[in-house]
């Protein structure tokens, strides 16, 4: 796996652990304000039950006492009612810190307002009476007045009670807009999670998954290959042994021909060509040979700009022929481990190649640049070194069998050279890349494990 899909694996799983704490935090915040609110409306609800209950019996005591003195007038019973009365006022005052809302204050003003007009209003009656010498009979029939204070003060005990219960409907409404915008955090919050989840799954399946199943498509295709060439390459071993024989006496006895045969004549042109083409027969079996049983590689430890250097110097000739200009770009000292003869045989083919997809006039870069590259046991430094060409480019319909064994575009090729290459480059534990534009050029790069001392 590598650092940047590693870092965002671990970023997504983070931000993914981060909501599902501030899912748990706001549950658990919202069971508790749930919890509270339950209890402080319970709480509301029998405070506003009591608060009436109560004020309706402590009046109800004052009225009690106050008929007793009606009928019993008494100064015991007149004290009784004054005391009822006070308690009463007291009650009425007490209530100033239990009940908080302006309109709660305002009604407790007014019953008190009203209480004491009634108690006023009973006092000047019993003084007037007391005064007329006609004590029972003002207050035996109740004015009009102290009625009306009475009701007054009893209505103002159910306003009470009913302003209490509205501060309850308030407190509730609140505290369902509260639980509703919690709920709304709670459900987006899940809604990130299952965003990110989604996210999540998809950066595996893209950059986990999908390279595993085409690495394992690859590998089964590779193990088809090879086994075609197994096969492929026993024949083509038999084949090519059984022509070399015969074709170096061909050759030997073609020297001895042309030996007798004068210069410009025709007989000599027609050796000449029968000798070409056996130098290109030659070519091709020496091909097969080395495709069917390719020569395991003798290590050393070598400068790559040297590699560069002597496949340049062996195709220069061939290149100025052709007008093709060759490039060696400098590059910092960089060792590989690697068979010089192969690697060199490698770079010939290639540059080769690249030769006849520019034809004439032309341009080939070697360069050599350090990398690095994972080859299934992580990440290793690399050098690279790299053909690049002004050709023709690779079409799309020869690039899937670039590498297939005897696939080639060529009127003389053998379509071995890629196969050849990309083995030999395998068997230095490095690949053969390329990139490619068609009429712009393409650059073929040798893979190597770098050395570093
Ligand atoms: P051969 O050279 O005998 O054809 P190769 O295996 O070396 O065999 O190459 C196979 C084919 O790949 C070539 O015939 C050619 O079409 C294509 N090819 C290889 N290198 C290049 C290149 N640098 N530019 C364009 N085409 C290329």
């Amino acid at each position: 796996m590598n650092f940047g899909l590693k870092f965002r694996l671990t970023a997504l799983v983070l931000v993914m652990v981060l909501i599902g704490a501030l899912i748990a935090l706001v549950t658990i915040n919202f069971e508790r304000q749930e919890a509270e609110l339950r209890s402080r409306l319970n709480q509301l609800e029998s405070e506003s039950y009591s608060i009436s209950e109560q004020f309706k019996d402590r009046l109800r005591g004052v009225s009690d006492r106050l008929m007793r003195y009606r009928t019993e007038p008494t100064e015991a019973n007149w004290r009784e009612f004054l005391i009822a009365g006070h308690s009463l006022e007291s009650w009425i005052d007490s209530q100033d810190k239990a009940h908080n809302t302006k309109h709660e204050q305002d009604i407790l003003q007014q019953i008190d307002a009203a209480f004491d007009s009634y108690l006023d209003n009973v006092q000047a009656l019993r003084a007037a009476s007391v005064s007329s010498a006609e004590t029972n009979n003002l207050l035996l029939v109740p004015s009009s007045a102290t009625t009306q204070a009475y009701r007054r003060v009893s209505d103002m005990g159910q306003e009470l009670a009913a302003a209490h219960l509205d501060l309850q409907s308030q407190i509730l409404s609140n505290a369902q807009n509260a639980l509703l915008q919690l709920r709304v955090s709670v459900l987006s919050l899940l809604g990130l999670l299952f965003l990110f989840g989604v996210a999540l799954a998809m950066m595996v399946y893209r950059d986990m998954i999908t390279p595993l199943q085409i690495r394992l498509l690859e590998s089964e295709a590779l193990a088809e290959r090879r086994e075609k060439l197994a096969a492929l390459g026993l024949l083509a071993a038999g084949v090519a042994h059984e022509i070399r024989n015969p074709l170096t006496a061909i050759k030997a006895a073609l020297f001895i021909q042309k030996k007798k045969l004068l210069a410009g004549s025709p007989e000599r042109d027609d050796v000449d060509a029968v000798e070409r083409e056996i130098v290109r027969l030659e070519r091709i079996v020496n091909d097969f040979l080395q495709f069917a049983r390719p020569a395991e590689p003798e290590f050393t430890v070598i400068s790559a700009d040297l590699l560069l250097l002597e496949a340049r110097m062996f195709c220069a000739p061939q290149m100025e022929r052709s007008n093709i200009e060759m490039i060696l770009e400098p590059c910092e000292p960089m060792q590989v481990r690697a068979d010089p003869a192969q690697c060199k045989q490698v770079l010939i083919n290639l540059i080769q190649n690249a030769a006849d997809s520019i034809g004439q006039n032309g341009k080939i870069t070697l360069r050599a640049r350090a990398d690095r590259k994972s080859f299934g046991n992580g990440d290793q430094p690399v050098v690279i070194l790299e053909v690049s060409d002004t050709g023709k480019g690779i079409p799309p319909e020869v690039r899937k069998r670039l590498f297939d064994p005897f696939f080639t575009t060529k009127d003389n090729g053998t379509g071995l050279g890629l196969s050849i290459a990309a083995r030999i480059v395998q068997k230095h534990g490095g690949e053969l890349q390329y990139q490619t534009e068609v009429n712009r050029g393409t650059t073929f790069g040798i893979i190597l494990p770098r050395i570093i001392e």
